[in-house]
């Protein structure tokens, strides 16, 4: 069975195209700060009859993600399947956003995703079969106030998944990014009632998301179906920029 690496597997959306994909893959889970959800996340799996190990894999630390792939290419192989899903937010307007705030979220949400990808292609090139996935957001492609650190991550990488779809095809390794609205996680628990009202009559589909509907795509394009995909950009979201 092909192994599936999720980042930030441990919470939210993460954990349902995590326990998702353990239909078809062997799964790691990586977390950063969560480790015992990590660990359920792999506990839960493990109990459906999957197989599944949560190891720490901080995505701004490349030692991080070095020990973690070492550990997986001895026990598993290798990476198949990459879903760059860690990300993270500091919200401020322009004027008020510092420079950490800025830079925090371009390594996590951008750099972060670059720095697995590459470490992950190694093995996908020589099996000639991957693939990536990237969790973007609506945001990158419509900016949105308060946000220029998170949007600019994210517009960024729609950039890094084309390039690569672009340079890696040829090799049976597609990479694509789904770009979620408003799904219901903790990134999102601080949105009020009312904030909620407001943002479901913008939406043709009258509901907040859910991490499985990002979960459902995201195991279609991680699938043998999928394989003349590659290079796109597809928005999970409810209609809201349809
Ligand atoms: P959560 O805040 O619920 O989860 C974030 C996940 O990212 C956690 O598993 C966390 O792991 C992980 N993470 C954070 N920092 C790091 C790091 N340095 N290294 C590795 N993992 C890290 O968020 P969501 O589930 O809502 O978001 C998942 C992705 O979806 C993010 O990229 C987000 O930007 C994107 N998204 C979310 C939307 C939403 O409405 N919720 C909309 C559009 C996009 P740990 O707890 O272990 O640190």
């Amino acid at each position: 069975m092909k192994t599936a690496l999720v980042t930030g597997g441990s919470r939210g959306i993460g954990r349902a195209i995590a326990l998702d994909l353990s239909k078809s893959f062997n799964i790691i889970v990586g977390y950063s700060s969560s480790k015992d959800s990590g660990e359920e996340v792999a506990s839960e799996i493990v109990k459906s009859g999957g197989k599944a190990t949560a190891l720490e894999i901080d995505v701004t630390n490349a030692e991080s993600i070095e020990n973690a792939f070492t550990t997986i290419e001895k026990e598993y192989g290798g990476v198949d399947v990459l879903v760059n899903n860690a990300g993270i937010t500091k919200d401020n307007i322009l004027p008020r956003l510092k420079e950490d705030d800025w830079t925090d979220v371009i390594d996590t949400n951008l750099s972060g995703s670059f720095r697995t990808s590459q470490r992950a292609i190694k093995h996908m090139m020589k099996s000639k079969w991957g693939r990536i996935v990237y969790i973007s957001s609506i945001v990158g492609m419509m900016g949105n106030q308060g946000q220029a650190n998170y949007a600019a991550s994210k517009a960024g990488l729609i950039g890094l998944s084309k390039s690569i779809a672009k340079e890696m095809g040829s090799r049976n390794i597609t990479s694509n990014v789904i770009a979620p609205g408003y799904i219901d996680t903790d990134m999102t628990a601080f949105l009020t009632d009312e904030q909620k009202e407001n943002i479901i009559e913008q939406l043709s589909i009258k509901r907040i998301g859910k991490p499985e509907d990002i979960a459902n795509i995201v195991s279609f394009l991680c699938s043998d179906e999928s394989e003349y995909i590659t290079g796109q950009v597809i928005s999970v979201d409810g209609g809201i920029t349809s």
